[in-house]
């Protein structure tokens, strides 16, 4: 799907990077809240070290942070550049998917789908925790998308095929290996992301979706094994999850074309 003019592309996908910022800032925020046990919808935004409530001035995405030279301005602590970097993700995420499918239906539901993936993964960077009401959302997400369109028995069974094509498979393969290795192999919280990405995806996407994550997981290992990312070393698989299905969203339908092209 394309755009019909240049000029409404380069439109929409302004629009939809300021929205990104914003949303990116918002998701990032209710994640490190989730995270640290503050309740998302009351209270301020503040400042983590000193507590102070944060002005209009001191939230405008990205360039708050460039302007006041990356610290707070009450205290002076510094404010980590994770921050606007996931801010800049966001809307880099939320452009693409405009760009890719345009205005439509389709394009709202993939725009959720990406703020709940991203609020996860931040969720997961700051505590290893998958918030089960970020799993809850993007099942009832799915849920009113399958209502909306046509034929909805046939949609609500290809939405659970898809959704266990992948979480299932890998549930049996961590217990077994649970079993085994007589320790964790991968948290619940994973698992059941698997299990709502694929709700949204058929089950040719979502093998695509888990071999980007795959590969994205190995290469934060081997990352972190260099540079020092965290204190602990450990680190947690619901990023590259979010960043191999998000890949797969994009190019998972081309890739199968190119693929099963080799064998005709
Ligand atoms: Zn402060």
């Amino acid at each position: 799907m394309k755009f019909p003019t240049t000029f409404m592309a380069v439109y929409a996908g302004v629009v939809t990077a300021l929205l990104g910022l914003v949303m990116g800032s918002f998701l990032n925020c209710a994640a490190w809240r989730m995270t640290h046990g503050e309740s998302v919808a009351k209270g301020r935004s503040h400042c983590a070290a000193c507590g102070h409530t944060l002005s209009a001035l001191d939230l405008v995405p990205v360039f708050s942070w460039l302007f006041l030279k990356g610290r707070c301005r009450y205290c002076g602590e510094r404010i980590s550049p994770v921050h606007p970097l996931a801010e800049l993700i966001c809307a880099g995420a939320y452009t693409a998917v405009v760009l890719h499918f345009t205005i439509s239906w389709e394009t709202v539901e993939y725009l959720i789908l990406v703020s709940l993936l991203f609020c996860a993964s931040c969720a997961d960077l700051y505590d290893y925790i998958i918030p089960d009401r970020l799993i809850v959302a993007g099942i009832v997400c799915r849920l009113i998308f399958v209502c909306l369109g046509g034929d909805v028995p046939a949609a609500l069974l290809q939405t659970l095929i898809g959704g266990l094509s992948i979480s299932l498979p890998v549930l049996l393969l961590v217990l077994v290996m649970e079993k085994i290795l007589k320790k964790e192999a991968m948290g619940g919280g994973d698992i059941k992301l698997f299990f709502v990405v694929g709700l949204y995806f058929n089950c040719k996407v979502n093998l695509v979706g888990l071999l980007f994550a795959c590969v994205c997981g190995i290469g934060a290992g081997l990352l972190s094994q260099r540079v020092r990312l965290r204190a602990d070393r450990h680190i947690p698989f619901g990023p590259s999850i979010a960043a191999g299905w998000f890949a797969a969203m994009l190019a998972g339908g081309k890739i199968i074309d190119w693929y099963m092209g080799l064998f005709m």
